[in-house]
Parts: structure tokens; sequence; C-alpha cells
């Protein structure tokens, strides 16, 4: 276990990022102590049922009391609010430092707020998943992954290295850039991809002529991947969409412009433009595998295999008694390290002579790998 490189760690927002940054500080013992605080009362239940920090706060006042470090990890847009909240009880000396999806928009309402003898470091990792809450707290979370750390003054080299000591030590490389570049890099990486799947989706759900029941049911791989990000959590995106308004608008018109040449190719049968672009993309994927930032595994490195005969037939049975279900299925995850067995209800023959679509029920998740 690593030596502690603060005394006292607070954090602010128990959700997924919140619980999953306090867990691995823990886990690698880089804290003597892990306070955290939710605005809510269930998180703050679930989060202390969990073992998710040392000791959960009543507070956010509370909770950052003689802290050395305090974490924001609650949503973008109310990062100023938290920061003006708890700013009169930041201890001298402390680092506030934040998770935040946004770096300008989030900098320019933390900053006014906090003390002279307090640094401010903003920070992003690039870890995380559709999923939200306590939880979805996950062990191993940033390792191999990056954060990006954007100081804008009010802090010097040395609280900087204390934050990049301390990421590093959960297993992510560092990159310090400013809060701009972030917004821009980040608006076509990560903010306009989860636009675009929030769209698709919007659509097909919207889709007169085709039931619902039809898109779930005939859904192929990659309307299942937009599922997934579009399952992301409505609170951060909406916040981090009007946030990060300006990068997210110019990224976006460009897309527009190569959705428009991509519209013209099709119609005019460029095949050889088709190919060319899709020979490109291809190759950009290849280069996220080989920079170790994905598996170059079918179906995106997801596992579907089948439990050992006398466990799957012991989890159908508890399920056929439970609830009726009588088909089980075992998919697993790498992005979030977790396996997923899913029960299903019987499927009857229709009139038709086809299968109606199995209605899935409920999926049990149990973490797999490292554990927490
Ligand atoms: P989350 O699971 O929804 O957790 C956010 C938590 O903050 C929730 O429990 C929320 O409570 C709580 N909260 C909201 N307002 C609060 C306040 N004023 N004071 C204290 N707690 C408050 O979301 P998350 O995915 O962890 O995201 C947290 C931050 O991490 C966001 O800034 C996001 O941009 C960033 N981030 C997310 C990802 C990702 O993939 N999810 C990746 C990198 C960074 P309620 O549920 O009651 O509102």
């Amino acid at each position: 276990m690593a030596q502690p490189l603060f005394k006292r760690v607070a954090v602010i927002g128990l959700g997924l990022i919140g619980s999953s940054f306090a867990l691995n500080v823990r886990h690698h013992g880089l804290a003597g102590e892990v306070v955290g605080y939710d605005e809510s009362a269930d998180v703050r239940k679930r989060a202390r049922t969990l073992e998710i920090v040392d000791r959960v706060a009543r507070t956010p006042v509370d909770a950052v009391q003689d802290a050395d470090l305090v974490m924001l990890c609650v949503p973008v847009g109310v990062m100023g609010e938290v920061a003006k909240a708890i700013a009169p009880a930041l201890a001298a000396g402390a680092i506030i430092t934040d998770v935040g999806s946004v770096k300008g928009r989030v900098v320019e309402e933390i900053a006014p707020h906090i003390p002279e003898n307090v640094a401010l470091v903003p920070g992003h990792p690039i870890a995380g998943t559709e999923r939200s809450g306590p939880e979805a707290a996950t062990s191993g979370l940033f390792e191999g992954r990056w954060c990006i750390l954007t100081p804008a003054g009010g802090c010097s080299d040395g609280d900087v290295e204390r934050v990049k000591a301390l990421w590093e030590a959960l297993g992510s490389g560092v990159e310090i850039m400013t809060p701009e570049r972030h917004d821009l890099v980040l608006a076509i990486t990560s903010h306009v991809p989860h636009l675009i799947a929030y769209n698709i989706v919007g659509t097909a759900a919207d889709l007169e002529t085709v039931t619902q029941s039809e898109v779930i049911k005939y859904s192929a791989g990659g309307f299942r991947d937009f599922t997934r990000i579009a399952a992301s959590d409505p609170t951060m995106w909406r916040d981090i969409f009007l946030t990060n308004k300006d990068a997210v608008l110019e990224m976006l018109g460009r897309f527009s412009e190569d959705l428009s040449a991509l519209q013209r190719a099709i119609r005019w049968d460029d095949g050889e433009g088709l190919f060319d672009l899709f020979t490109r993309t291809r190759a950009i994927r290849r280069e996220i595998i080989d920079a170790g930032q994905d598996e170059d595994a079918p179906d995106f490195g997801r596992f579907h295999g089948m439990l050992g005969e006398a466990l799957q037939q012991e989890i159908l049975q508890a399920g056929k008694a439970a609830e009726g279900f009588d088909k089980l299925r075992v998919a697993f995850d790498d992005a979030v390290k977790r396996g997923i067995i899913e029960l299903d209800e019987a499927a009857a023959e229709s009139p038709e002579g086809t299968k109606p679509q199995a209605k899935s029920k409920t999926p049990k998740q149990r973490p797999r790998g490292k554990g927490k």
C-alpha cells in the first residue's frame, strides 16, 4: 500500500465518479481519512452502507473541515454553488480540485469563491460509464486512463504536482492543458458523440412507422451501442451541453458539414469516397487500440459466454421460481469491468409462428475481477 499523499480527503458528490474516486483512494491508502458528502440523504445512506468512505458528513461544511484535499464530484451546473457553500470552511493551504467534464465555465464559476490561501487545481478524469450513483462505484476505474488537469492561476507548481501524483497513484496518466483546449478536445471526443447518441435513439423512438418494440427487437450492435451511451445521466449531460456550448456548437457545425458530404456521396453513388472515409476511420479505431484505450475484440470487447452448467441451472431455477424467467444470458462490459446476468421471461409462440420479443427484467450485476 502506498504512503498517504493527503491527511484528509473530502469528496463532495458521492455518485459514480465521487464514489469510485473515494473507493480507489481508500483502496490504495492514499489518504489518512476519506470523508464524503452528498446532497441526497438517500445517497449518503447508500454510501454509508456500501462503505464508500471512512465517514459520511451531514453537511458540505462539515465534510471539508481540516481537509487538505477537497474533490468536487457534483454535476458541472452546481460546481459554483457548492464551491461558494464550502469556501468559508476550507482549511488554509488546502487544495480544491474537481472532476467536472467541462473546464472553462466550471473554473469561471468556482474560482471567485476560493480564498487566497487555498489552491484551485481543476481536473477531469477521462474515465466513466453511463451509470450513476454509489452502486456504480468501480474499483480500478481510473487505471490506464488519462486525467487532464487545467491549472489556471491561483495554484503553485507544487499544488499541481500533488494532484498529479494522486491521479498517477490511481493508475492514470496525467496531461496538463488549458481549460479552453480541454473543452474543444472533449467536445469532439465525448460531448458531440453523446449528442449524436441521444439524437439517434430519440429519432428511432419517435419513428411512427416502426414500433418501439421493433426497434428493441431488431436492435443491431451499432444501435445498441448508441442506446448504452444515450442512457447516460440526464442531469450531467444537460449541464455539459449548456456549459460547453461554444465548443460543442463549433464541433457540431463541422460534423453537420461532414454529414452533408456523406449524404451527397451516397446520393451520387460515390463509392470511392465512402470507401476512403471508412478506411480512414478504421485506422483511427486501430490507433485507439494500439494506445491501449480499448480492446481489439469483437463487439467492443464484451464477453458473451456461459456460466458453468451447475451455476447456470441454479440461477435459472431461482429466476423461474421467483418471477417466471426462463432464459439466461451473460455479458461482460469491459469498459466498466462488470459482468451482467440477464434473465428473460418465457417467450411464447405468436400466431404468426415468430417468437415475440423477450422482455428483459431487472438485470442483475455482479462485480468482477478486482472487486470493491
Ligand atoms: P452522479 O453519479 O449523478 O453523481 C453526482 C452526485 O452529486 C449525485 O449523487 C448528486 O445527488 C450529487 N449532487 C448533486 N448536487 C449536489 C450538491 N449541490 N451537493 C452535493 N451533492 C450533489 O454523476 P457522476 O457521473 O458521478 O458525475 C459527477 C461529475 O463527474 C460531473 O461533474 C461529471 O461531469 C463528471 N464526470 C463524469 C463522468 C462519467 O462518465 N459519468 C466521467 C468523468 C467526469 P442527486 O443524485 O440527488 O442529484
